[in-house]
């Protein structure tokens, strides 16, 4: 296992990561399996979604918001439970195959971490299998 260190810059933001993943892989020197990303917060999460217009990270960021709101009348005392939800309604985990050494994603996909909770110094395992 591996980590990616991340510094998030913002309360809440989608961080692209693929270039990170697919350096891993590079250097692990692994040309067929299952690669496995894990985020160990609570307050944070990992998705897969376009990345071509910068637009669509921005309307999953600000339709959360919206969904659960910052100030809502929550129980919880760290007064963070709008980005609790928010990253297990996102999750994670994400598990990708690996083919002839090259990481599988869709034309249109790239990898994402999810802020909901910084700026933060955070990480991410990954393991290739
Ligand atoms: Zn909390």
């Amino acid at each position: 296992m591996q980590k990616i260190k991340i510094k998030s810059n913002r309360r809440e933001e989608l961080i692209d990561i693929t270039k990170e993943v697919k350096n891993y892989l590079i250097e692990s020197n692994i040309k067929n399996g299952i690669i496995t990303l894990f985020v160990p917060h609570t307050t944070a999460a990992i998705t897969i979604n376009e990345n071509s217009d910068p637009n669509v990270k921005m309307d999953i960021v600000n339709f959360l918001r919206k969904l659960i709101p910052h100030d809502y009348n929550f129980a919880h005392i760290e007064g963070n439970s709008d980005a609790h939800i928010k990253s297990s309604l996102i999750g994670n985990s994400l598990t990708l195959m690996v083919e002839d050494g090259k990481l599988l994603l869709g034309t249109w996909q790239d990898i994402f971490f999810c802020e909901f909770d910084g700026p933060r110094d955070r990480e991410i395992w990954i393991k290739i299998l």
